[in-house]
């Protein structure tokens, strides 16, 4: 059987898959807040009380924020900034004297569809992390595709597409650079935007209910942010053609983006507008997509 385990920023999801991808036991613990060291313990006692539920020594997989750096082998790019810099796979395979897979949590979300879920089938899939921050990952034919600086589908760093000339220069971005997508597309700017417009403050999945209900003002910032996610999923239609774009993270539970953006990403995809077959999807398993991913890291025996 196999275990997958979801570390995030404030909570550590874990669960076990059986060989048919039947759930068969899960929990959760809040991210401890105290140090590396703790997280690390965390991880370990969450493993070991999953397996004495499940009777058996398990496989382990692991989703986590950033990636690992291929040349250090070192936690880089995590939004939890106490993981940067630190050998969590070493630590985890010394403590839980095995092998473990760690893969980026937009990766493990991308797995999980494409295994199972809204992409069972699909050979090319993009997995979309929309929420606090705007991250991406690839997967081919099942498999997360890592490259060279463990990057690949990194998409909310380059800069949106086609920008209208009030787009520029946009925000600065943690990162160091400027208008990068995830400037654009997080649910935090979504609202701030929908905020300065309107004066009015609701949350990013409440703009996009207010707009189905016939709200005017959130109908026109829902329909901005469409044509940006249009434009920002173009270029990566254009580079891997994908046969789905599957959506996860908490924007992702907004409906209207489904039915709008396939429209509007007709007018920047390389193709004949009415020919584009790229499905964009919904997550199956919501917010377990990515601790279902983590486990799938694994083959089934
Ligand atoms: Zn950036």
């Amino acid at each position: 059987m196999r275990i997958g385990i979801d570390l995030g920023g404030t909570k550590i999801e874990g669960l076990v898959l059986d060989r048919d991808g039947k759930e068969r036991a899960r929990l959760r613990v809040a991210t401890p807040a105290g140090t590396y060291e703790d997280t690390v313990a965390a991880i370990v006692d969450l493993v070991a009380e999953l397996e004495t539920r499940a009777g058996v020594r398990c496989s382990v997989g692991i989703g986590h924020p950033g990636a690992i750096s291929p040349v250090t082998g070192l936690i880089k790019n995590a939004n939890s900034t106490r993981l940067n810099g630190q050998p969590l796979r070493a630590d985890l395979e010394r403590r839980l004297g095995r092998e473990v897979r760690l893969q980026n949590d937009a990766n493990c979300l991308a797995v999980s569809e494409a295994s199972d879920g809204a992409a069972a089938g699909c050979s090319i899939v993009f997995g979309v992390i929309l929420g606090t921050g705007v991250g991406g990952g690839v997967v081919i034919d099942g498999k997360p595709l890592t490259g060279a600086q463990a990057i690949a589908g990194e998409w909310g760093h380059n800069p949106l597409p086609h920008p209208r000339d009030d787009e520029r220069p946009g925000l600065r971005c943690y990162c160091g650079r400027t208008g990068c997508i995830e400037t654009w597309l997080s649910g935090p700017r979504l609202q701030d935007e929908f905020h300065r417009r309107t004066g009015r403050t609701l949350r990013a999945t409440e703009v996009a209910e207010a707009a189905l209900a016939g709200d005017a003002q959130a109908a026109e910032q829902m329909e901005i942010y469409c044509d940006r996610l249009a434009r920002a999923l173009s270029v990566v239609i254009n580079i891997i053609d994908p046969h789905a774009i599957v959506l996860g993270g908490g924007l992702s539970r907004m409906s209207l983006p489904y039915d709008r953006v396939p429209e509007l990403w007709k007018k920047y995809v390389f193709s004949e507008p009415d020919l584009i077959v790229t499905r964009l999807l919904p997550p199956r398993f919501g917010d377990s997509s990515g601790v279902r991913g983590a486990a799938w890291l694994w083959p089934a025996d």
